[in-house]
């Protein structure tokens, strides 16, 4: 396994003190691997999980070839080009209850969406475009050859790979296992992340504040974000900002999960004490990302009884706290967790108003998009201050301003992420 040290000494322009997020994120993507522990479950008990082995059809889906509407099964050799054809109905075939008979020259079997096509047939014309007297069924011209029939294995072929290693199973795949008749499928365990927060003047939920002391609410937001997630929570609660503390901590973190996300104690003042006691636990580097908000940043691996859990140094302010997570940490953990699909897509929206923006680092803001005369538009949540929770609370997504980008005038377009499709 490559050290931390070496996969930075791959990466171009690295530079600790101004680090641009694409560069922080390679650094990261090299380092984590996927946990290796799979367990087998019932399939509805692996809702967004991920997927340990590619699950391959046993069948075809559907099995046989079959009517897509409610109508008449007929032979296209039978239609006419131009001209109008009558044809006799000689039964009728049900979904689940199959006409057994032939269909010959001049016959047709009425048909019931999902019903097995009738031997010789190819063709459905719908129930609403003939003329029906008594068994004579007419039928117009100008019908294309097969139309409303769904072929065998049109859905998933037999044999052929249905869902890849590293997908997340989501309701679609849960229906789409259960369409093959599988019943069990392999999954890769749950990812065990712990986290706690650092800081003298946090106080939990339920005391009294006194003057300077604010509540802990990062463990709250993090809480969120990792069983949003999936991952299996281990809360290790605030930890003071103690040296001998912290350590017990990271030790603790270390020989119960596979990765330890913490906040604060990251920022220039406070660094100090926990570089040279994470220097103590493991690899660990402390970034100053090209970035806002979120700045300082520290990642790397601590290690306590030979067990090791990478280690996300996030910085303190609330808002902060979410973005590294959202765009550093959540990408890992899915790493890790397997997945063969972490990134998520952006979209193009105008800006309503103008946006103050400095080139050299890439900026998050908090905004709202909305649908305006027919094309995405957005603005943003008022103050932007990365202790400002509410901007991210009132936000529907994020405005990705790049790393070059400068000032964005009003009706500019900038990239946007939605949030719910963050977890
Ligand atoms: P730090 O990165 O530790 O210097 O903290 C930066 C700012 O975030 C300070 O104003 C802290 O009070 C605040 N902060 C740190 N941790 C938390 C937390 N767990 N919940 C709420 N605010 C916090
Ligand atoms: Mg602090």
């Amino acid at each position: 396994m490559s050290s931390l040290k070496q996969i930075i000494s791959c990466t171009s322009d690295y530079d600790p003190d101004a680090l641009p997020v694409a560069r922080a994120n390679e650094v990261i993507r090299s380092f984590v691997k996927p946990v290796s522990g799979v367990e087998k479950l019932p399939v509805r008990a692996a809702l967004g999980r991920v997927l340990a082995k590619e699950v391959v059809s046993p069948i075809n889906v559907p099995s046989h070839d079959n009517s897509a509407m409610d109508g008449y099964a007929v032979r296209n050799d039978n239609l006419g080009a131009s001209e109008p054809v009558t044809l006799t109905e000689i039964g009728t075939a049900y979904a689940g209850r199959e006409f057994t008979g032939e269909v010959r020259r001049g016959e047709c079997v009425r048909v019931m969406t999902g019903a097995v096509m009738p031997r010789n047939t190819d063709t459905v014309i719908i129930q609403e475009a003939v003329d029906v007297d008594g068994k004579r069924v007419s039928i117009p011209p100008g019908q294309e050859p097969g139309q409303n029939r769904r072929l065998a294995g049109e859905d998933l072929q037999k044999g052929r790979p249905a869902l890849k290693a590293g997908a997340l199973l989501r309701p679609a795949e849960i229906g789409l296992i259960a369409s093959l008749g599988i019943g069990e499928v392999s999954v890769r365990r749950k990812l065990k992340v712990a986290f706690f927060s650092t800081g003298d003047e946090l106080v939990s939920v339920g005391k009294k504040l006194k003057p300077g002391e604010v509540y802990d609410s990062n463990r709250y937001t993090l809480w969120g974000m990792l069983t949003r997630l999936g991952c299996e929570v281990i809360d290790l609660g605030v930890v003071r900002d103690d040296p001998k503390r912290l350590e017990e901590a990271f030790c603790r973190a270390a020989a119960s999960a596979d990765a330890v996300v913490t906040s604060g104690g990251v920022s220039v003042g406070e660094a100090d004490f926990t570089r040279e006691m994470m220097a103590k636990l493991g690899e660990v580097v402390f970034w100053k990302i090209a970035m806002r908000p979120g700045r300082p940043m520290a990642f790397g691996r601590v290690r306590a009884r030979r067990k090791s859990a990478y280690l996300f140094g996030l910085p303190g302010n609330p808002v902060a706290v979410m973005v590294t997570f959202y765009y550093f940490v959540r990408g890992a953990l899915l790493t890790m967790m397997g997945r063969n699909d972490t990134d998520l897509p952006l979209l193009r929206a105008r800006a309503e108003t103008a946006m103050r923006k400095k080139p050299g680092r890439t900026e998050y803001q908090r905004g709202i998009l909305e649908l305006k005369n027919g094309e995405w538009s957005v603005r943003l949540t008022g103050a932007q201050g990365s202790g400002v929770l509410r901007s991210m609370s009132e936000a529907n997504c994020f405005v990705v301003l790049g790393h070059d980008q400068g000032v964005v005038k009003a009706g500019d377009y900038v990239e946007v992420m939605v949030m719910d499709g963050l977890v």
